[in-house]
């Protein structure tokens, strides 16, 4: 019996705001979709919250037993700057500043990209297409929406005709907007657009002579709209019906509202069963965003060497802090918070190290109902889970059963209370929600860091002393040699820290 089968999985659709019995459309297997990165400048900390919601996501249907197949995009066509279909191309705009080829620029951030996703232990998916690779499929959705009638050409350009979809298909289902009030609420055209309707969207623009990306088509020398390539790329992997599509919730309108009408116009058929939309990081309550300047970089936190940042935080207790909130809350950034987090990611790998030591001497279970009670604890762990991905209840749940394994550690309680079959199942499922499911690895076994921590506390402290001799050359000997070495001495409210330098 797969685990999938035993333990139910729940979660939000937004499509219809509901709490959903998750179903998969064939046996056993899962389809998912999650709009990946545009690839012209550096992904900052709040585009990483939204990948590692969905690395949980993948990482527990995989846990569960069904067979995953997940498909994130790269986004290597720039989108227009402004995003009603008129202005610079983003990654153009990044190669001239930079003075780079527009696939340099491309692949220049795809491969910072990937190497942030390897920082935080978030998991490659099982296809990452990118939207230049898929011009020819977007062409060919392009033709059989204007087959059916719901686009229009106007001047080497092809534009989707929102209206006239609407008077079959609802538009605005899944942001729960209403066409009137998109009506009423959207800007005049100001007479320089090809079209007809301010709501209508580009699915492909004829490319002005000084525009670098650019491609054949049966319109014109040109480019693909923004929202195009997830609808083909999905289906092009997926199928025309898929389980799960993701992505952050300033996504919903108008791109996968955009996504659903392409895909309806073009297959007939409703796309998603699921749509999952995690919430956004913000700091003092405003989303961070690359445009507002309230954002800052992986690196930037790991070493922490930013104006808003105390110190610096390892990618593993940021990970912890982030999945301690629910993906579909918002989540404020502050230094307090990161640091409490720090604490209880340390605490918690301290449970896991002691799990990892301990055995079981034995035999049956002395106190059956202390036996059941760490089953039940266990248990939790998927009901959690299975709560639409429920990770702060199951952080709580961990805890819980990390105290009753200190306890056993240090003597406090018997083991022998419970089984060593007990013992065995809740202690490897314990590690493996840790490990696999919520990929919190353990940073101190994976390298030298605990030595390495050791020997730096030495240093801090004879450097410390050295000042409070005031030995000035002695203190900045110190600090200035471990500069050669690549370590950065950071002297901050809490105390000093290190880091170690790219
Ligand atoms: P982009 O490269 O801008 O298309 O963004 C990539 C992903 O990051 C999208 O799914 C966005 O919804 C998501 N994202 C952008 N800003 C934030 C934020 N402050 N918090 C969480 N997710 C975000
Ligand atoms: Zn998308």
């Amino acid at each position: 019996m797969k685990l999938y089968e035993k333990f139910p999985l729940k979660v939000q659709n937004s499509l219809g705001k509901k709490l959903e019995k998750f179903e998969t459309i064939h046996p056993g297997r899962v389809g998912m979709y999650v709009c990946g990165p545009t690839v012209y400048s550096d992904v900052h900390l709040g585009n990483v919250r939204t990948f590692m919601s969905f690395d949980v996501v993948y990482r527990y249907l995989t846990f569960l037993g069904y067979k995953v197949r997940y498909v994130r995009n790269i986004t290597d066509v720039g989108h227009l700057v402004d995003d009603i279909d008129e202005g610079e191309d983003k990654i153009a705009k990044r190669a001239k500043l930079e003075n780079l080829e527009p696939m340099e620029i491309v692949q220049k951030y795809t491969n910072g990209f990937h190497d942030v996703m390897r920082d935080f232990n978030i998991l490659p998916p099982s296809i990452e297409p990118t939207a230049t690779g898929h011009i020819v499929e977007q062409i060919q959705m392009i033709q059989s929406i204007l087959d059916k009638g719901l686009a229009y050409e106007v001047n080497g350009s092809v534009y989707f005709d929102v209206e006239k979809y609407n008077e079959n298909e609802p538009y605005g289902e899944l942001s729960g907007r209403k066409i009137d009030e998109l009506q009423s609420n959207s800007r005049e055209l100001d007479g320089q657009s090809d079209k007809r309707s301010p709501l209508d969207f580009a699915l492909w623009k004829k490319a002005s002579p000084e525009h670098i990306m650019r491609w054949p088509s049966p319109w014109s020398d040109g480019f693909p709209g923004w929202h195009l390539e997830c609808s083909v790329m999905s289906s092009k992997y997926l199928g025309d019906q898929f389980d799960i599509h993701g992505g952050g919730m300033d996504l919903k309108f108008p791109h996968h509202e955009c996504e659903i009408a392409q895909c309806k116009a073009s297959h007939d058929k409703e796309p998603v069963k699921y749509w999952l939309h995690g919430n956004m990081l913000t700091v003092n309550g405003t989303k961070m965003s690359k445009s507002l300047g309230n954002s800052f970089l992986p690196h930037e936190l790991f070493s922490g060497d930013h104006e808003v940042l105390d110190k610096g935080y390892s990618p593993m207790s940021v990970r912890f802090f982030m999945l301690q909130t629910h993906y579909s809350s918002t989540l404020d950034f502050s230094n307090e918070a990161l640091q409490a987090a720090e604490k209880g990611f340390k605490k918690l790998t301290g449970m896991v190290n002691a799990a990892g030591k301990l055995n079981h001497p034995g035999g049956a279970a002395q106190d059956e109902s202390k036996d059941e009670e760490f089953k039940a604890l266990s248990e939790q762990l998927f009901e959690h889970m299975g709560s639409d991905f429920n990770t702060p209840k199951t952080i709580a749940t961990l805890f819980e059963i990390g105290g009753w394994i200190n306890s056993y550690a240090n003597g406090q309680a018997d083991i022998r209370n419970i089984s060593e079959t007990t013992w065995n199942e809740v202690r490897n499922l314990f590690l493996a929600i840790i490990r696999d499911v919520l990929g919190l690895s353990d940073e101190s076994s994976s390298d030298d860091s605990g030595a390495m921590d050791a020997a730096m506390d030495v240093l801090i402290q004879l450097r410390n002393q050295a000042r409070q001799d005031k030995d000035w050359a002695l203190s900045d000997e110190i600090r200035d040699r471990l500069k050669e070495a690549g370590i950065v001495l950071k002297d901050g409210k809490e105390g000093t820290s290190y880091t170690l330098e790219d």
